[in-house]
């Protein structure tokens, strides 16, 4: 029989314990504790079949398999174990999104290299005098070592510069050439300092500032939507809530929308605090990750800034997470895990007793209605820090303005940027679409191109010379005949996207320097940062720009906005899709004028009498929400009600659709709980890399645990293995 735990809850060697992996299986498995034994947390390296997987002890084994054949954990890893808040945590979040702790795992171990020893590192550095005898290969050994500047590398970095054989390195360091230095791995981060002197706050930034601070130093969990228009200074707001967290010697979380926006912030992190904070985002490198996860495990790591994932990593004592821009829609990850950043972000923290602030100028509706309703505590920061408020927005009608065929700049817009132009000033051109055209049709035989594998048209991309599919990226060379009736150079495009404007704004403008910032045409967020800098500086009279203008940069030359087609996020049936435009026109416009330039914004439209159009005008935005919310609470969906958006796919579409109908009629776990059952209908994309998607949703009153319900309902099928389904609670669209 395996030996008791011990009386502290560790466990023993030989004791049974339960391993949570994240490989694809429905359960726990159970091993002996290792020598040395182990602690609910540990990470540890098990046998898995003939392979050794990472794993965490989820806590005692249930030891329903014969304990003398039970394999022995190989051994736990040389990293603090995953405390027991972010155990829960995870069990939390998985169960709130319906997914299984496998996956939830695979997010929470996401650094490549964590059963490595933390240990010492061997690297190179130039030693002594060159050897006496210098080969064409040492030369090149040489050479790149100076590439270096006199950093350490490894030998493999190094081999792979030099492009020799590592016997040619070994060569160098046996002459003495080279030498050898240890370094610590993952070594620490620099310390930041919170009492260097920050700038001095405004009255309203000051008022803000220490009711955040005396929240952290409360040290309990809270939410604060922090409110203000872009510029008015809550960032270093809340740069205070983050000195005030590091004096108390807990760890701090920013998260930002954008890996674009990092660099800046990682830049205003070093100004304020004299050192640069950890990251963790798809652009930071295998080794960076790991370090970060160790350091962060350790608490030795004090400020992370990073994307979504930087919520699962292993904090040891996390007192604040900040969501900038929470209202973005790109912190609901649309594929893997289906979770909103800014939901997990106040689960986590109720889970870390920490506190929250959610930073926007403007909110999402679930943030509005929850400070509304006082789940959550609400700041504002009134004006702009140094200005006045937004620049003044005006509608343009599309209908009065005389467009010229395949133009899209109405004579209004153009004007304002010849004056612009005129006086030296900025000029930014917002239109919300990738590419040259969104359409590509056959004049012959008035065919459109369309994606092989999805319902989408393919999208021109003339600056890459190709046909590209938004939705599944397949991308094809732009073809000299119609692929449908074969009649050559009768291809047009149809419609604007922002390669095409950057030709009608230099044929319009010929003497103006054009940019275009969309995220396809810069390889790097390094490439991209630095062309933001250019354009802050005044390296372009006018800016042709997607979403990726309206999140956060500064432009404090800029004082016209030009959106081409205001119109363009209110199409479709989304119910979310006032409210984002909403947010998307207010954020666009305030790039105008930041630092009090006095800006202007045009909204090109052909429906200025819209409600939504209305209302940006109107900068009333209290009014706004207020009718979103009663719109949303009548017909009783999110946030006044609960959602759960099932999709069903497979390559038949009768396939897919007859499952989807088979589970629309054994809906009584369902109706039992008191939820309702919509669909099937097709998903808002229908067709995705050749599966077609069939979406049910389930609605339900507030207090209904739509999860269990829904779970309940699954439990009953078995899909074949062509079908795949995936639940997605809080869809973004319904
Ligand atoms: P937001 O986060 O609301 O967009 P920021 O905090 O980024 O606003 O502030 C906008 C600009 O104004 C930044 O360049 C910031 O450094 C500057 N700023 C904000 N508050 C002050 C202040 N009290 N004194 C001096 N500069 C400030
Ligand atoms: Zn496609």
């Amino acid at each position: 029989t395996p030996p008791a735990r011990s009386a502290d809850g560790s466990f023993p060697e030989g004791a049974l314990v339960a391993v949570l992996t994240a490989q694809p299986l429905d359960r726990l498995l159970d091993y002996k504790a290792p020598e040395g034994g182990c602690v609910p947390g540990s990470y540890v390296e098990v046998p898995l079949g003939p392979r050794t997987v990472i794993g965490v002890v989820w806590g005692p084994g249930r030891g329903d398999y014969d304990y003398a054949r039970t394999r022995a954990v190989g051994r736990v890893l040389d990293l603090p174990p995953m405390p027991e808040e972010m155990r829960d945590f995870l069990e939390r979040a998985g169960a709130y999104t319906l997914t299984p702790m496998h996956a939830m795992l695979r997010l929470a171990t996401r650094a490549p290299g964590l059963g490595e020893d933390a240990g010492t590192v061997r690297l190179l550095v130039p030693g002594g005098p060159e050897p006496a005898r210098m080969t064409d290969a040492r030369r090149k050994v040489m050479d790149a070592l100076g590439e270096f500047d006199g950093q350490p590398v490894t030998r493999a970095e190094l081999s792979a510069a030099a492009g020799v054989t590592s016997s040619v390195i070994k060569g160098l360091l046996d002459a003495g050439t080279l030498a050898e230095v240890e370094r610590p791995r993952d070594p620490p981060y620099a310390p930041l300092d919170p009492d260097r002197p920050g700038v001095e706050l405004t009255e309203a930034q000051e008022h803000a500032a220490i009711d955040l601070r005396a929240k952290v130093r409360g040290g309990g969990y809270g939410t604060t939507l922090l409110k203000g228009v872009t510029g008015s200074g809550k960032t270093e707001v809340y740069l205070e809530a983050v000195a005030e967290c590091l004096r108390r010697g807990r760890q701090a979380l920013v998260l930002l929308p954008e890996i674009a926006l990092t660099s800046e912030f990682v830049a205003r992190v070093e100004r304020r605090f004299g050192a640069k904070p950890a990251e963790w985002h798809s652009g930071v490198t295998g080794t960076e990750r790991r370090r970060c996860f160790r350091r962060v495990a350790e608490g030795q790591a004090r400020l992370v800034v990073g994307a979504r994932s930087a919520l699962f990593l292993p904090y040891a004592d996390l007192g604040l997470v900040v969501v900038d821009e929470e209202h973005d829609p790109s912190y609901k990850q649309e594929d893997g895990v289906l979770y909103n950043a800014r939901d997990m972000a106040v689960l986590r923290a109720s889970h870390a007793r920490a506190q929250v602030i959610l930073a926007s100028a403007t909110p999402s509706l679930e943030t509005w209605v929850n400070a509304k309703e006082g789940r959550y505590d609400r700041l504002v920061l009134g004006s702009r820090f140094g200005a006045g408020e937004l620049p003044m927005m005006r509608a343009v009608d599309l209908r009065r303005e005389r467009l010229e065929p395949s133009r899209w700049i109405g004579p209004t817009l153009a004007e304002a940027m010849r004056e612009r132009l005129d006086r030296g000033e900025q000029s930014l051109v917002f239109l919300n679409r990738r590419g040259y055209a969104p359409v590509q049709v056959c004049r012959a035989c008035g065919h459109q191109i369309g994606c092989h594998q999805c319902d989408a048209r393919m999208v021109e991309h003339r600056f890459r010379k190709l046909l590209m599919c938004h939705q599944c990226g397949e991308t094809r060379p732009m073809p000299a005949e119609c692929p449908e009736c074969g009649v050559e150079g009768k291809l047009a495009p149809v419609g604007p996207g922002v390669e095409r404007m950057a030709e009608e704004v230099a044929e319009r403008f010929p003497e103006a320097r054009v940019a275009i910032l969309s995220s396809d045409l810069y390889g790097s967020a390094r490439q991209l940062k630095a062309e933001i800098e250019e354009i802050a500086k005044g390296a372009a009279d006018i800016v042709i720009g997607t979403q990726l203008v309206a999140k956060g940069h500064n432009f404090p030359l800029l004082t016209l906005v030009g959106v081409i087609d205001a119109d363009l996020g209110l199409q479709g049936s989304d119910l979310r899709a006032a409210e984002r435009t909403f947010a998307l026109m207010r954020q666009v416009a305030g790039r105008a004028g930041r630092m009090g330039a006095g800006g202007v914004a045009l909204l090109q439209s052909a429906q200025p009498e819209h409600p939504v159009i209305k209302a940006i005008l109107a900068g009333a935005e209290e009014d706004f929400w207020a009718a979103e919310a009663a719109e949303r609470r009548a017909i009783g969906v999110p946030p006044y009600g609960r959602m759960a958006g099932i999709v069903v796919s497979s390559p038949e579409m009768h396939e897919a659709y007859g499952l989807a109908e088979e589970m629309a009629r054994r809906d009584e776990p369902l109706r039992r709980a008191g939820a309702e059952l919509w669909g099937p209908a097709a998903a808002p994309i229908a067709l995705v890399r050749g599966r077609h998607r069939v979406r049910l949703l389930v609605k339900a009153d507030r207090g209904v645990p739509i999860q269990a319900a829904v779970a309940d309902w699954l439990s009953q099928f078995r899909w074949p293995a062509t079908t795949r389904v995936s639940v997605d609670v809080d869809p973004q669209s319904f």
